[in-house]
């Protein structure tokens, strides 16, 4: 056939709708490089980029699901595109939109794999007896749960702790194994009762309604496996699949995606073996590797420039990943200049390296380094593991640098938000037994242990949930007093609760219209729907009428204010949702906690977090052996821990633009302890020639002594002694070795050291505060010269003593 043949042959089998839309012009192609520009274009079948860090996997993939919509390929419900996480998936959203210069009309398969998974378990919930309303279980909650049930196995929870069977039943879950399907060679895991426990646990969360993370994709993947019809059904409505960071795809994510490709293949999927970061959670870098053997025919695409970092950047991080003996290889180019090379400084201890990036900062700002200035939001430090933010966060908050947390210990994390949520989630679901159990004492009911047992009897005799065993338990007159009382207001309020939520629920979708956004509530059979309020109104009900409002209000400690506001807070948070269970949902799927007021601020996050994330200038502290690689990552899988490791500090480097800060810190306060400090060996692997190394302040050359007396020194555990001791450490003589080797000049005799006796607060737990940025607090826990606040509008914050002042004297300084 003729070329021509050809396109009349296309004319005639495409219809005149189509052919319309595909002639309309795609000036987001204009911005990718040819194979970028192949990867958009090769819409059908199965499509590999697998390419480095910063080289337009991202962008293509949103420009290729604009190309999708725009040439009318596929309708945004057509698309099922996965991402790491909620956060780059809003991005990806917002991006497709602003790619085709249009308001996006949903695309509601575009989000992570949980999120996603949640949406499909609730349509077909009833295929692995659950619930379409059931709750999923957050951290605490499973642990509470496998407590239980190690308990009632007779098993010392000393000797093998809920912790370690919950990560050996997330294990199994990741690689899709049901309690049936456990391999043999697994049956020696948890003293040989894994396996019983795994199944127990199974069978308690069906009774409760209710799923771990695990099982969101666990319970689905069973569901297409079973039941063919169901998995026809999505093969046909996702027309088009799309992953982005597929390298960190476990075994569980991997089926689930095959499943679904299974019969079109159209699947594009990208990703980076250099940045496979997830072995730990059970991510297979296998996976992306066979992905030709997987889907035969596929085309692959390899990228190779890199547009975000300058060129020392880009080759210190290939420096160090090629270090690495199990990867591909890939050559990596930019056309960026030069820049500034990677900055290597070592620092005395974690504060000391605290102090000092906060003053880059600062100074970052008035533009230093020849660069133009740098505000704050465009910054970032990554760190390995969570707690090397305490450091920073102190730091910030004394010299009051804006930064937030994301990925840290979260709003939703709190006491009195956890309380309040369980009795949200009774309300939603009456069958949830641990929220039940959370809150049936809370406030004080006069239901104590004695009482909570004949509940939990009369639940276990009549094979009934929590809440129908204590109706019983009353019926039978089990219990009476004051706690029958008590017990009797607080189902009464329960059920009128739950009628309010079904009331407020929205309306079952359609048969035909199933691709809508699916979220939904299914009402159970027997249960009328109450009159109709809005689920914010409901909430600030159930928290009234369950007297847990008034238990805060009646507390008084110096957190109850704070407490209050927190539950404030909840109850605005509401209304970013349509009803309780959609925001019950959202809890329980959220993995960031940006707020935003808009000021300009340091993103403060750890290494595994910032994947898939740029910023034009990045910290990367702590880089000593032990902290970074971490020990617990090589102590347990050896050669490939540390690769793993190897991989997260190319991910790490390769977030960069413009500026790269690596540093490290002879001594560190770990849990409490001084530590001294070998620099990572992942320093060593960084090529000279992009590496400036640079002086800490005072400790070489000019300027410590005046840095000593201003700087207050910790008078609890640094004392004279200890630090001499440092200065004969294995980590230090190091460093200093290090530094000679690279040409900085000698570090000083040791430094005298004044105690700044200022330092020591003279506060006492209770006082009243009051500090410039936050406001009016109560000091609730004193450690030296920090003091932790419960600020009355600004929470609990830990903060140097210098920086507040008793509250009855605010009025008289002068901030
Ligand atoms: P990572 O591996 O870190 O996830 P990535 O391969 O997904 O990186 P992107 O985040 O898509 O890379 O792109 C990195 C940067 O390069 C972005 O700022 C992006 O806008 C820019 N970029 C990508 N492709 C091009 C291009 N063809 N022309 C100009 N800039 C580009
Ligand atoms: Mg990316």
């Amino acid at each position: 056939m003729s070329s021509f043949d050809e396109d009349e042959a296309f004319a005639a089998a495409v219809p005149l709708s189509q052919r319309a839309m595909a002639a309309r012009p795609a000036p987001y192609l204009d911005e990718l490089n040819p194979a970028q520009r192949e990867a958009v274009e090769a819409l059908e079948g199965p499509v590999l980029m697998l390419a480095g860090a910063g080289t337009g996997k991202t962008k293509a993939l949103t420009a290729r699901i604009a190309h999708l919509l725009n040439s009318g390929k596929a309708r945004p419900n057509e698309i099922l595109a996965v991402t790491f996480t909620n956060k780059a998936a809003r991005e990806m959203k917002l991006r497709v939109a602003r790619l085709l210069g249009m308001e996006l009309e949903g695309m509601p398969w575009l989000g992570t794999f949980h999120a996603i998974c949640v949406k499909l378990l609730r349509r077909h919930a009833e295929l692995v007896d659950l619930k379409s309303n059931f709750t999923i279980l957050d951290t605490d909650d499973q642990i509470r749960l496998l407590k239980q049930l190690i308990a009632a196995a007779n098993i010392d929870e000393k000797r093998w702790p809920a912790r370690h069977l919950a990560q050996v039943i997330d294990n199994w879950k990741n690689r899709a194994w049901t309690p049936e399907n456990v391999p043999t060679a697994e049956a020696g895991a948890f003293d040989n009762k894994g396996v019983a426990l795994y199944r127990a646990y199974q069978a308690r969360l069906r009774t409760l309604n209710a799923v771990d993370f695990g099982d969101l994709l666990l319970h689905v993947v069973t569901i297409f496996q079973r039941h063919e019809d169901v998995l026809a059904q999505y093969q046909r409505w996702f027309r088009f699949i799309l992953v982005d960071e597929y390298q960190d795809t476990n075994v569980a994510q991997y089926l689930w995606l095959r499943l679904l490709a299974g019969a079109h293949q159209n699947i594009c999927c990208v990703g980076d073996d250099d940045q496979s970061i997830y072995g730990w959670r059970g991510a297979e870098v296998g996976n992306i590797l066979r992905f030709e053997k997987d889907f035969p025919g596929a085309t692959v695409i390899r990228l190779e420039q890199n547009y975000r970092s300058t060129a020392h950047i880009l080759a210190a991080a290939s420096g160090v990943i090629e270090a690495n003996k199990g990867r591909l290889g890939k050559t990596l180019w930019t056309a960026a200049d030069g820049g500034e090379k990677v900055r290597l400084i070592g620092h005395w201890d974690g504060e000391e390296e605290a102090r000092w990036i906060g003053e880059e900062l600062e100074a970052m700002g008035q533009g230093t380094r020849g660069l133009a200035p740098l505000g704050l939001d465009q910054c970032a430090i990554l760190v390995r593991a969570s707690h090397q933010m305490r450091a920073f966060e102190d730091r910030f908050l004394t010299i009051g640098l804006p930064y937030r947390v994301i990925g840290g210990p979260r709003f939703y994390e709190r006491m009195e938000i956890r309380d309040a949520m369980a009795y949200f989630r009774l309300a939603v679901s009456p069958e949830d037994d641990l929220a039940f159990e959370r809150i049936v004492n809370t406030p004080k009911r006069g239901l104590g242990d004695k009482a909570q047992q004949k509940i939990q009897i009369a639940a276990r005799t009549n094979g009934v949930s929590l809440v129908e065993g204590a109706k019983i338990l009353l019926a039978a007159k089990g219990l009476t007093g004051k706690g029958a009382k008590a017990l009797g207001t607080l189902l009464d309020g329960l059920e009128r609760w739950h009628r309010a939520v079904v009331g407020t629920a929205p309306p079952l979708p359609d048969d035909d219209d199933v691709l809508d956004d699916g979220l939904f509530a299914a009402p159970e059979p027997g249960v009328t729907a109450g009159p109709q309020v809005s689920h914010i109104e409901l909430a600030q009900t159930i928290l009234e009428e369950s007297g847990y409002t008034a238990y805060w209000q009646n507390d008084k400690s110096p957190e109850a204010p704070g407490r209050l506001e927190n539950l404030k807070e909840l109850v605005k948070a509401l209304e970013n949702f349509e009803n309780l269970q959609g925001f019950l949902e959202h809890v329980s799927l959220i993995m960031d906690n940006e707020t935003d007021d808009g000021e300009p601020k340091v993103t403060l996050m750890t290494l595994h977090g910032a994947k898939g994330l740029e910023f034009p200038a990045v910290f990367l502290p702590g880089w000593e052996d032990g902290l970074f690689p971490n020990q617990r990552a090589m102590d347990e899988t050896g050669l490939k821990g540390l690769e793993e490791e190897r991989r997260l500090a190319y991910v790490g480097i390769t977030r960069a633009e413009r500026l790269c800060t690596i540093s490290f810190a002879a001594n560190r306060r770990i849990f409490g302890q001084w530590q001294s400090a070998l620099p990572s060996r992942f320093i060593d692997e960084l090529p000279e020639e992009n590496v400036d190394v640079l002086t800490p302040p005072g400790l070489y050359g000019g300027g410590y002594g005046a840095a000593a007396t201003a700087q207050p020194v910790r008078s609890d555990l640094h004392d004279q002694a200890s630090r001499a001791d440092v200065y004969n450490s294995p980590g230090w003589k190091r460093m200093q070795a290090r530094s000679q080797s690279r040409g900085m000049s000698q570090p000083r005799e040791s430094r005298n050291v004044t105690i700044d006796l200022d330092a020591v607060s003279s506060f006492g737990l209770g006082d009243r505060v009051f500090h410039q940025k936050f406001g009016y607090g109560a000091v609730t826990a004193i450690e030296g010269d920090k003091l932790e606040i419960a600020f009355d509008k600004a929470g609990v914050k830990k903060v140097v003593a210098k920086f507040v002042v008793p509250a009855d004297s605010a009025g008289d300084v002068p901030f």
